[in-house]
């Protein structure tokens, strides 16, 4: 079974180009496996024809050959592999410092294995890794030079400088390739990068102006489900809503408050003699006078079928009285044409103002509607002010 552990690092190799699907460690091993092959060759022609004993011929080979398969197996333990590699390449400057060491520092020799070892370290571990590797080649070599009084001869017969010059030429040329892979790499994954980063912006965008159009259904939602179709009004739903903060913010700011509640006289025998469009008609030309009356910060509503509401806010009841006053007679002065048709009507007013006729919302609509009350019984065409002597009391809450 295969205990490999996958590395999140970019899949690239020290041969060149990346090889989908292989781990990078396994590539490296490759790597050092066939590069040490190469030392090897190196090694034994500078060394063959010299006195060396079996044993240091043994250590060739476990050096050669089975020492790259022991670094990989350790990789393979360890919990970070890359982390791993690097100290891998700190152990080859290590041991190949002793080896050089042990051969006297042949220059040819140690120049190549120093380079390929510093190359290969630079490209994964960076600058300050090389300098650890350089460090580690020269001073366990030289703690062996000391220690043993091994001599220094910088010679390298010329088969070993060859073999030197060309094993480094090819890693050379293979680093270089890695480094220029990994560097169109790197810019493929910026220009990617920079893709993701337009599309986000493009997505962003959209989103926003989706937004702003949800933004303003919300206003048209909402505006409709306060509006009125036919006339265009605030209605009842709206008042509901309003009535109650008006109040409370003339309560708290001891301004006065004035609500007219308004029905068309006998809007059935208009519905009746001229249709219920002409009665529609009625309807919206009094809509309209009324909010061409309205100051800004009054409510218009139609509060039932004939029936509207005026919310005056910060109006006194004589002022509201004026104005009831006023409409009833615009009203009933006008003509209302529709079709062939042209129609009069009259209005019966009911008003009720805050403090006098009450303090909550239901209390002002009651006396108002009973004021509107008293307006049809007592003949229409009239506004009629809520009884001021007597005013309805509050309803209890209802629980
Ligand atoms: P009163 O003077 O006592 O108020 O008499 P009225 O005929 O105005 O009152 P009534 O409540 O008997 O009739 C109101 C009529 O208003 C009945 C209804 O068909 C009509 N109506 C309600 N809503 C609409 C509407 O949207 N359009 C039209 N054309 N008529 C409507
Ligand atoms: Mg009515
Ligand atoms: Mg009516």
């Amino acid at each position: 079974m295969d205990r490999e552990r996958p590395v999140t690092t970019p899949q690239i190799t020290t041969t060149g180009s990346p090889k989908p699907g292989m781990t990078l460690p396994r590539m490296i091993h490759r790597v050092r496996t066939s590069g040490f092959v190469m030392g090897f060759a190196i090694f034994t022609t500078h060394m063959l024809g010299k006195d060396y004993s079996l044993l240091v011929w043994g250590l060739l080979l476990l050096q050669f050959f089975v020492y790259p398969h022991l670094l990989h197996w350790r990789t393979r333990r360890a919990a970070n592999p890359m982390q791993a590699e690097l100290g891998n390449f700190l152990i080859d400057a290590g041991t190949m410092g002793l080896w050089s060491a042990g051969l006297g520092y042949p220059l040819w020799i140690t120049f190549a294995v120093l380079t390929c070892n510093v190359v290969s370290i630079t490209l994964y571990g960076g600058s300050r890794s090389a300098l650890q590797a350089i460090a580690i080649f020269f001073l366990g070599g030289l703690l062996w030079v000391a220690l043993t009084g091994q001599p220094i001869n910088l010679h390298t017969d010329w088969p070993a400088t060859v073999l030197c010059t060309v094993g480094l030429t090819i890693f050379l040329l293979m680093a270089s390739n890695t480094a220029f892979h990994r560097n169109r790499k790197l810019q493929e994954i910026r220009a990617a990068l920079r893709d993701s980063e337009q599309a986000l912006h493009r997505a962003n965008d959209a989103l926003q102006q989706q937004l702003r159009e949800i933004h303003v259904l919300q206003g048209q939602l909402h505006e409709q489900a306060n509006r009125d179709p036919l006339t265009g009004l605030y209605n009842r739903r709206y008042l509901d809503s309003t009535l109650e903060r008006e109040l409370a913010r003339c309560q708290r700011e001891g301004q006065p408050l004035s609500l007219v509640l308004i029905d068309i006289d006998h809007f059935k025998l208009i519905n009746d003699t001229y249709g219920h469009l002409a009665g529609d008609e009625v309807l919206k030309q009094l809509a309209d006078m009324l909010s061409a009356q309205a100051r800004s910060a009054d409510v218009v509503c139609r509060f039932g079928g004939e029936e509207f509401l005026l919310l005056l806010p910060n109006m006194s009841q004589t002022t509201a009285l004026a104005r009831a006053e006023q409409w009833r007679q615009r009203f009933a002065a006008s003509t209302i044409a529709f079709g062939e048709f042209r129609m009069q009507a009259t209005l019966s007013l009911g008003l009720a103002s805050y403090p006098g006729h009450g303090t909550s919302a239901q209390a002002l609509i009651r006396c108002a509607d009973h004021a509107l009350y008293r307006a049809k019984t007592e003949g229409r065409n009239r506004v009629i002010v809520a009884d001021l002597v007597a005013p309805l009391p509050d309803p209890t809450p209802e629980t």
